[in-house]
């Protein structure tokens, strides 16, 4: 159903929904930014559409509001265990269309990845989604290169407008809203300032020898930002806290991990795999441009930008990108000079 919503009809549906659902949305923190003056956005919990910041892209994904930060799985006393309980509010999740691609890809990591997660699944089940058109492009993005500008699939979706919106709502359970019926489409940018040639051959083994990655080896360093902000990295740590009362007794938790920091590949007997940045570097490019699509058919990477705004050593990804196609095709190249 499509239709033109006032602003206030608009909070006053939210204000409806609010009694049964948690909703998510990106929210500005003046002066709370990397570096001084500077402002964060993050994702978290909001009661209306004001609170939402929509002028610039958040530094942080959605990815917070599906898979949480810190994650309690559950409690244990000696050889007794406790599941940990998840929300029994449905959860909405406002979000731009490339953050909705990359929730595809993490749907496709825990749930389609062999059996699915028991405890991701039981959280991903409460959740919706609301797409927010794009009317322009932000720095360092790349959506339209990596196929992910295009809103799909989504619970419902709405252009901002100066004083209404224009919404369309899939899931019944969304029509909450009084409005006008009404013909638009979804906004979506269809260039963005810059593109990239995403490579279609990709030779894995000749790129794990080769010195492009040597550069990364100084340039990095390893604070693992580009995995914190990127909608698509789905790593984890398991922790397991003992409470000091009783040693026996404690609880595990999941945190998010990043395949860049320091610890990430160590393994029992003091072996670290892929000491060197440049080494991870390379694990990551190829995840999110080779080893995913081998798997799944498509990209990773939905071409956010968020990891080239973060590194503080301005390591670009999308670069990183449009290099391995270059080597790629000199060794096609040399291999058939005609
Ligand atoms: S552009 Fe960077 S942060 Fe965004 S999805 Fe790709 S790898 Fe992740
Ligand atoms: S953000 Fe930059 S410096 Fe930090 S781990 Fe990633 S590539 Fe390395």
């Amino acid at each position: 159903m499509k239709q033109i919503v006032s602003k206030e009809a608009f909070n006053e549906g939210l204000a409806k929904l609010l009694t049964e659902y948690d909703i998510y949305g990106p929210v500005r923190h003046p002066y709370r930014g990397t570096h001084s003056d500077t402002d964060k956005i993050q994702y978290q919990q909001v009661h209306s559409f004001d609170e939402m910041e929509w002028d610039e892209k958040s530094q942080f994904s959605p990815k917070s509001a599906v898979l949480p930060i810190n994650q309690l799985l559950f409690y244990f006393v000696e050889d007794q265990w406790l599941e940990a309980s998840e929300t029994m509010r449905k959860i909405l999740v406002f979000l731009r269309p490339c953050d909705l691609h990359g929730m595809k890809r993490m749907d496709e990591i825990y749930l389609n990845n062999g059996a699915p997660d028991y405890f991701y699944e039981r959280r991903r089940k409460m959740i919706k989604f609301v797409v927010v058109g794009c009317k322009e492009t932000y720095r360092n993005c790349f959506c339209v290169s990596m196929g992910s500008n295009v809103p799909e699939d989504y619970d419902a979706a709405l252009n901002i407008r100066d004083d209404h919106f224009e919404l369309d709502i899939i899931d019944e359970d969304l029509a909450v809203f009084a409005g006008r019926e009404a013909d638009f489409d979804i906004d979506y940018v269809t260039e963005n300032t810059f593109s990239i040639e995403v490579p279609e051959e990709v030779d894995s083994q000749y790129l794990a020898e080769h010195d492009m990655w040597r550069e990364f080896d100084s340039r990095c360093i390893a604070c693992g930002r580009c995995n914190y902000v990127c909608p698509t990295c789905t790593c984890f740590d398991m922790q397991d806290i003992y409470y000091k009362e009783n040693e026996d007794a404690g609880e595990r938790r999941r945190v998010w991990g990043a395949c860049m920091v320091d610890r990430y590949t160590d393994i029992a007997g003091g072996i670290t795999f892929r000491s060197k940045y440049g080494s991870r570097m390379r694990f990551k490019a190829m995840h999110k441009i080779y080893d995913f699509r081998k798997r799944f058919g498509y990209n990773m990477c939905v071409g956010c930008g968020r990891c080239d705004d973060a590194c503080p050593q301005y390591i670009s990804f999308s670069e990183t990108i449009e290099k391995v196609g270059a080597v790629m095709k000199q060794k096609l190249n040399e291999e058939d000079p005609a």
